[in-house]
């Protein structure tokens, strides 16, 4: 049925569309139906009023005898950018096409699209990062399948606990999410993920025997790693739903990965949050893949960020990253050299997805012999190293048959679509030639008449035009007509000339159109020959694909410390960690894009050896978070084999890094701040080994003080317990005092001066505990009235003297008058007495 008004029956047009929208209805539920009218792709009934919403389209109606509609369109040349409006707005889209010329009937059409958000491979619509689609299903844990339907890239993981599971799932740019029933049923699990996750959510088939003939049908077997149901589900489910979109093609994927969560160190997401290692705090602000990103092709950035996502735990594997960024940052004209190369390919990993999947271009085949054409260079340049580098170079396999066979079929610059022929090169196809000169002799036969008729009839002032009524024709002025020949049909008579066909010449135009469109069948022909052909080394190109992204990755990681003072961190042999002139990167790359070069004040940094709590105090703004996060930062950096900002570093292999920093806020999930702190505290308590780094700001903050300081206290005593490496920095001096108890709890603070009324911050961070909190001075730095100020200094100084009285009657409790001699009562006396 169809939204409208009047009895009569659907015209049929509107009766194929009904049809056509509930066949894809029945798939993705809430799609868009596209439908080709011409010019336009409509929308009409219910749809109408919902896309003219979502595009602010204006409404119209489509009306026969007895039936109207409301109609909404869009013309075919804004087709793109309105399909990129409704995806973004988490909106599925089909686009029936055309697919015969309008005879007299009703026209043929067929749902040639299918887009959804976390299943594009068109360039159209895709940013160059990755782009995910997930599946996860339940049993016994958790089962995660993700697959990126550009690259073919499919990986799938088990996790025992939900956290796991989210934190894992935040990791990935996932855009499209598929929810198992048992799942998605549950309103109370449904509405957690939906407020940590804003995806879309699709229903998908995870029915365990489809999900098995899924699973064999693209991978031609079950692999054994699917060793539960909630896995092959999950797997299965994405696989169906992504052949839907791609019209049953999945030739892009070809393997399977099982991943473990814990081969790599632990980034929960509130540590990738707080250290803003993706997106920063604000708009304008930079992340570290900000930083970072000096690679040069679209494949490197999304393996930037996939190493940034899991960090090694092997010190070897990590040493062998270090080893390949050392060569490229000592060998500054190697790495030129291989960035200038990488600026040339294009995206491979995409193309190589694109031409097994047999939809690639010709501008996109092209495309792909430029960029491999480039690969036996890059492999040249590798030649003297080993290790990594030396694996790449293999890997960069050249597939000069490869190119041949391009090189060989296509011209250099083909145009978007074949089936317009002038793709295929000359000599290619003697077939093709010999259509092509036939078409030639005849269009230079037409090109030459004019001469060759006036010799031929002497009529001097012939000329030869063309018009869509008669084609060519033969124009002879009114005083040379005696000398028309015989073979000439007058057709028209203008005032002063008269013009003239020839048949002969009707039966050229004939024959030229024939053999043109001969010629660009058989050009399609061997264009799709040619990308068939191209698909049997998709394995190859997608080795070769991921060989660039890896050394791509080394040469940016080289770039970024070599302009920037980096160094490559030792491995520690006792598990310490020791930096020297230690350097947050993005606060310093800001600085200096702000033209502030060298204002970033580098600190030290030791723990283990004795030490592994670090009790940081010191005011607000004094660079506490800064000096918490340099140190965290350090630590990631070194596990995905890069360089570090500092001027010495001896790093240990953590197996997490857990973080709470500031007062965030969680709106999405109605929590409240307190709550949030003190899940995320809860969970790195419960999580933290002796292996962990941790890094806690300001804990305790969203409660009362006492309340507050109690929690500070007792999490800083467990986590000193635990023996993981910890910092932790704090407005509660009382704190300070745990250093005479806790062995191994060292104070430190950042240095600021007080003079004059106001503060001075020098972002050093040096030994001690701070001697008090410049609370009230930091206020009047952010301008609060100085009758505020001056009467929060007031109360102060009275709180402190209550604070005093407080520590003394604590200290009288605490005596044992059975044991004070008098002189140690004076003592005590003397010492309350002058304050101290
Ligand atoms: P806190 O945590 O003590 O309140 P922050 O670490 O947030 O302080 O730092 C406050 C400001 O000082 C930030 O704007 C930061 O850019 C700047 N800052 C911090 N540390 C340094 C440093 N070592 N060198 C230069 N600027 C710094």
């Amino acid at each position: 049925t169809l939204k409208g008004t009047g009895s009569g029956t659907l015209p049929p047009m509107l009766q194929q569309y009904v049809a056509m929208r509930d066949e894809v209805q029945e798939e993705f539920p809430g799609a868009l139906l596209l439908f080709q009218v011409g010019d336009f792709y409509e929308t009409f009934g219910e749809d109408a009023e919902r896309a003219a919403r979502l595009l602010g389209l204006a409404l119209t109606h489509k009306s026969s005898k007895d039936f109207s509609t409301p109609m909404a369109g869009v013309p075919l040349r804004t087709l793109d950018a309105q399909i990129e409006k409704l995806l973004s707005q988490g909106v599925r889209v089909a686009v029936a096409d055309q697919v015969e010329e309008p005879g007299s009937g009703l026209v043929a059409r067929e749902v040639t699209q299918l887009l959804t958000p976390g299943t594009l491979t068109d360039s159209r619509w895709l940013s160059a990062d990755e782009n995910y689609l997930a599946a996860v299903a339940t049993g016994e844990g958790y089962a995660l399948a993700l697959l990126d339907v550009s690259t073919g890239e499919f990986r799938c993981a088990a996790f025992h606990t939900r956290t796991a599971l989210y934190d894992e799932l935040s990791r990935w740019r996932t855009r499209e999410v598929l929810l198992a029933p048992e799942l998605s049923e549950n309103g109370a699990l449904l509405a957690d993920f939906q407020s940590r996750f804003a995806v879309m959510l699709s229903p998908a088939n995870f029915g365990e025997a489809a999900a098995e003939a899924e699973l064999r049908a693209v991978l031609g077997e079950l692999p054994g790693t699917l060793d539960s149901p909630a896995l092959r589900r999950a797997c299965g489910a994405v696989l169906g739903y992504a052949r839907l979109t791609q019209q049953g093609r999945l030739e892009m994927v070809r393997r399977l990965t099982r991943f473990q969560p814990g081969a790599h160190m632990a980034l929960p997401d509130s540590t990738l949050r707080a250290l803003e290692v993706f997106t920063p705090h604000s708009p304008q602000g930079l992340s570290l893949m900000d930083v970072l990103c000096e690679t040069r092709t679209a494949g490197g950035r999304r393996r930037l960020r996939a190493w940034l996502r899991a960090p090694l735990l092997d010190a070897l594997s990590i040493a062998a990253r270090q080893d390949g960024v050392e060569t490229l940052f000592a060998r500054a004209d190697l790495r030129a050299g291989v960035r200038a190369l990488l600026y040339r390919a294009h995206d491979l990993e995409r193309l190589a997805a694109r031409v097994s999947t047999r939809r690639a271009t010709p501008r996109e085949v092209a495309a792909l012999a430029r960029t491999l054409e480039l690969l036996p260079e890059a492999a040249e340049l590798l030649i003297p190293f080993d290790g990594l580098l030396g694996g790449i170079r293999a890997r960069l396999e050249a597939l000069p048959d490869v190119v041949q066979a391009i090189r060989g079929a296509l011209v250099d610059e083909p145009p978007i679509r074949a089936g317009e022929g002038g793709l295929i090169r000359e000599g290619y196809s003697a077939e093709l030639d010999a259509l092509r000169a036939e078409a030639l002799a005849h269009r230079a036969y037409l090109a030459d008449l004019e001469g060759t008729e006036r010799e031929r009839t002497g009529i001097s002032g012939l000329k030869v035009g063309f018009n869509g009524v008669f084609g060519y024709y033969l124009e002879v002025s009114r005083a040379q007509l005696d000398k028309v020949p015989p073979d000439y049909h007058q057709v028209a008579t203008l005032k002063d000339r008269a013009r003239f066909t020839r048949p002969d010449l009707r039966e050229r135009e004939r024959e030229i159109a024939r053999l043109d469109a001969a010629a660009s069948a058989l050009e399609l022909q061997v264009f799709t020959e040619l990308r068939s052909t191209l698909a049997y080394s998709a394995d190859a190109l997608a080795e070769a694909a991921g060989a660039l992204a890896e050394l791509d990755v080394l040469a940016a990681l080289a770039e970024v410390a070599a302009g920037r003072g980096w160094v490559r961190p030792q491995p520690s042999e006792d598990a310490s960690l020791e930096l020297t002139q230690a350097r947050h990167p993005v606060v310093e790359y800001a600085l200096s894009q702000a033209g502030q070069a060298g204002a970033f004040v580098p600190n030290d940094a030791a723990l283990g050896k004795g030490r592994h709590t670090l009790l940081l105090t010191g005011p607000n703004m004094a660079g506490k978070s800064t000096y918490l996060r340099t140190v965290a930062l350090a630590a990631l950096l070194h596990q995905i084999g890069a360089f570090v900002p500092a001027e010495a570093a001896t790093l240990p292999v953590y197996d997490a890094i857990h973080t709470r920093i500031g007062a965030s806020d969680d709106l999405a999930g109605g929590r409240s701040t307190f709550m949030v702190e003190m899940s995320e505290l809860a969970a790195i308590l419960h999580g933290a080994t002796a292996q962990s780094l941790v890094i806690l700001d300001e804990v305790g903050r969203g409660t009362s003080t006492l309340d507050g300081l109690a929690i500070a206290q007792a999490a800083l005593e467990h986590l000193h317990r635990c023996g993981a490496h910890t910092l932790f920095a704090t407005h509660y001096f009382e704190l300070t005092r745990l250093e005479a108890d806790l062995p191994g709890l060292v104070n430190l603070h950042v240095a600021a001066e007080e003079a004059g009324g106001s503060l001075t911050f020098f972002h050093q961070v040096i030994p001690g505990a701070a001697r008090q909190s410049y609370g009230v001075e930091v206020a009047r730095l952010a301008g609060l009235p100085a009758q505020v100020t001056g009467r929060s200094a007031e109360l102060l100084a009275a709180l402190s003297v209550q604070g005093d009285d407080r520590a003394i009657r604590q200290e009288l409790a605490a005596l044992d008058l059975s044991r004070l001699t008098p002189l140690e009562a004076l003592a005590v006396l003397h010492r309350w007495k002058s304050g101290a």
